[in-house]
């Protein structure tokens, strides 16, 4: 076994017993990465061979401790100080951030090491990562299809063993949809348990950092890293972390697990719907208690999504106008011409069809029509999942409505490759915590199943996730051999 196969969990024990070093732990990863990214794509900016070396040999002058000397990936959404932060957008395409992002600061401190910044759809706005505006990055289980999005680099990367872990942000899905189309583990939490500080932002009312790893285990190990109140995002919440790996035993006797009907119903490939049922047998032979569910609103999740998600990205996204960050069109002599060329080149198709239709929703005249309207949705499906959760502990459905699709197959079509997030966009709009973890395979695809837990209760869904892990072993296949 190569030192890149290694899970985290097995990274720490093999540094901590001095039986590796860190040195030749980013020898191995990094070569490893050198190699198959030609293929999968996954980084927009990978660090210097030898800034990477000279760290780890520093690493191993000291006692092992954290995640000490162990390299992981970020989104290009995290501002990196001096490292490059793109957002895959030519408007930020020569930024490089004073300053860390909360999260980058906390895995700083363990003194994990960046290999790099990750592909993803422009601002993050996309299901397949073919909005980056620099190259899709590829599915390593099948080249020519897409790894999901909008975090797909994030998901490649650690599918194919270029890196342990990830991170990436989610706010319609773009951390379950790409871990469940490359066969990872991906976490978001619940709105409010990791800080966002320092992350460039899409619709904050919505977005939220999460995890990617190969097992349930690791992601329980970064998340002991990175969740926490933070003073500098005035919405994460100052509540206790418990310590998530002291929830992973695979006793779930009694659990009770809600299945909502709506989320089987039509437009899902039923090679997906046999994976998830399977699961769902498990756990019922496991002692859990399974029942047919309803969560009556789920129908008007995405349209509403669509309103309040481009409402508040046209806000967040009015700060790109070519003063502050980024580029900017040096060709005008008056301002206004400057800010509206600058945005014009600086931007792709989508985030324009989204600013656009966000300043329609909030519009005078069509506010209360649309973004107020939508709003109201949004408690509706909130109510549902609360009314949901007074009996349950969790809920299972699949992650997506199919497996991954083809490059170029959806692209000219935003309305269908909206649809990917149907099963999770519901989850953000409540602010509740979701997990997808590999389930099985459909025609040699990775299917993802989806687990909703309450508010702050990650530790259950890491509970059931892991429960079902152990069993299925699914964690250990990797993607095409020839890739990797
Ligand atoms: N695909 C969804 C969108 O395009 C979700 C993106 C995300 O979660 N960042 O808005």
């Amino acid at each position: 076994m190569e030192l890149w196969e290694l899970t985290l969990q097995q990274m720490i024990g093999q540094l901590n017993s001095r039986c590796i070093s860190s040195a030749e732990l980013a020898e191995s990863v990094y070569e490893h990465t050198e190699k198959t990214d030609k293929a999968v794509k996954a980084f927009i900016t990978l660090a210097d061979k030898d800034k990477i070396m000279e760290q780890a040999r520093l690493c191993d002058t000291e006692a092992f401790r954290g995640i000490k000397g162990i390299p992981y990936g970020l989104k290009d959404i995290f501002c990196t100080r001096g490292l490059k932060t793109t957002c895959a957008s030519h408007i930020l395409d020569n930024f490089i951030p004073p300053y860390n992002a909360t999260v980058v600061n906390k895995l700083n401190e363990q003194q994990g090491i960046i290999l790099g910044k990750l592909n993803m759809d422009e601002f993050a706005m996309g299901s397949s990562t073919e909005q980056s505006a620099f190259f899709p990055t590829h599915n390593p289980w099948d080249l020519e299809r897409v790894p999901g999005g909008s975090s797909g680099g994030s998901a490649a990367a650690v599918a194919a063993g270029e890196i342990p872990f990830s991170l990436g942000t989610d706010t319609g899905g773009s951390i379950r949809q790409p871990a469940a189309y490359c066969g990872v583990v991906g976490l978001k939490p619940t709105y409010g348990r990791v800080s966002r500080w320092g992350v460039i932002a899409f619709a904050s009312s919505l977005d939220q950092v999460g995890v990617f790893s190969k097992t349930v285990t690791d992601c329980a190990i970064v998340m002991n890293i990175i969740a926490g109140h933070d003073p500098l995002d005035s919405t994460s919440v100052n509540i206790e972390r418990p310590d998530y790996t002291r929830f992973l035993n695979a006793d779930i006797k009694g659990l009770r697990i809600g299945v909502p009907k709506e989320y089987f119903q039509q437009g899902i490939q039923a090679g997906v719907k046999e994976e998830v049922k399977k699961a769902l047998k498990f756990y019922e032979s496991s002692g859990a208690l399974v029942e047919e569910i309803s969560l009556p609103h789920t129908e008007y999740a995405l349209p509403a999504y669509y309103l309040v998600a481009p409402a508040e990205a046209s806000a967040n996204l009015a700060r790109f106008d070519g003063v502050r960050y980024g580029w900017r069109n040096t060709g005008k002599d008056n301002i206004l011409d400057m800010y509206s060329h600058t945005r014009a080149e600086g931007f792709g198709d989508e985030v324009k069809r989204r600013i656009m239709l966000g300043t329609y929703a909030l519009s005078s005249g069509y506010y209360d029509a649309y973004y107020l309207k939508a709003l109201k949705v949004r408690t509706l499906i909130y109510q549902d999942f609360m009314k949901a959760f007074e009996n349950l502990d969790v809920i299972i459905s699949p992650t997506t409505p199919s497996t991954a699709f083809k490059i170029g197959e959806q692209i000219g079509d935003p309305l269908t490759l909206y649809l990917n997030d149907i099963l999770t966009v519901p989850v953000n709009m409540a602010g509740l915590p979701g997990i997808s973890i590999p389930c099985g395979l459909s025609d040699g695809l990775p299917v993802g199943m989806q687990i909703i837990g309450k508010a702050f209760d990650e530790g259950t869904i890491l509970k059931t996730a892991y429960a079902f892990e152990q069993n299925s072993g699914f964690h250990i296949k990797l993607p095409h051999p020839e890739v990797i």
